[in-house]
């Protein structure tokens, strides 16, 4: 079992070209699976649960880089808040003030995405291009001392079709490269596209992505 998740880790790891993180996804597995991939090197892990992410941190090794990448409710904001790496799920302008106040409170600045509907399905969660677009032309953001935003992330439809897929990848990619130049242009750390996971991260290393989401292909299927 451990020697199952150290060998697929490195099976993963082995197709990322350099500059292209790799995030455990480690919802829904116990805290043996996490330690054994940490055991094998692998330091970013991410979930989408708080209760659940809480509990494994105080848990697990201080070193880990805990990422969150599920919706997020406000109100448990401030649970994660004092220790979390990055926040992949801003889908709100809202849930973005939450950070900000809960950070200023702990005297950290918390990195986050931007999190963008780009799949045909009406469930994800997300701004549209045009709610980002606005709320980056609103320049509200620019006195979130304690907020930083690191770039974008997206969820592609649920499909078997590659080109629906590598469009929606290919947009993300391109709105990235928009607001960078119309905002981030002198901010080098405005870098991140977070795109692809265990059955599409293939599609989205064509496309420009910096961080892989991948669970399944590591820790194997989750029982619900
Ligand atoms: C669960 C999840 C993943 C990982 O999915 P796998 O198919 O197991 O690789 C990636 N991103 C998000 C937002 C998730 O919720």
């Amino acid at each position: 079992m451990d020697t199952d998740i150290a060998r697929n880790l490195h099976a993963v790891q082995s197709t990322l070209p350099e500059g292209v993180a790799l995030v455990a996804v480690s919802k829904f597995h116990p805290a043996d699976s996490l330690r054994a991939a940490y055991e094998a090197g692998q330091r970013i892990f991410g979930e989408s649960r708080v209760q659940e992410l809480v509990a494994k941190q105080a848990a697990l090794p201080a070193d880990i880089e805990w990422h969150f990448i599920g919706h997020l409710q406000t109100n448990k904001v401030k649970q994660i808040v004092p220790f979390i790496s990055l926040i992949h799920s801003i889908d709100s302008p809202h849930l973005l003030d939450e950070v900000e106040r809960c950070a200023a409170r702990c005297g950290r600045t918390v990195d986050c995405l931007l999190q963008l509907h780009i799949a045909e399905e009406e469930t994800k969660f997300g701004f549209s291009p045009d709610e980002c677009r606005d709320y980056l032309a609103s320049g509200a953001w620019r006195a979130l001392s304690h907020v930083r935003l690191r770039g974008v992330m997206g969820m592609a439809t649920l499909t078997d079709d590659e080109n629906t897929v590598r469009e929606e990848f290919e947009s993300l990619h391109r709105f990235f490269g928009e607001i960078k130049a119309s905002y981030f242009a002198d901010d080098e750390k405005f870098s991140e596209i977070s795109m692809g996971m265990s059955h599409d991260y293939r599609i989205a290393l064509t496309c420009g992505t910096t961080m892989v989401r991948v669970g399944t292909l590591i820790f194997g299927e989750r029982n619900y």
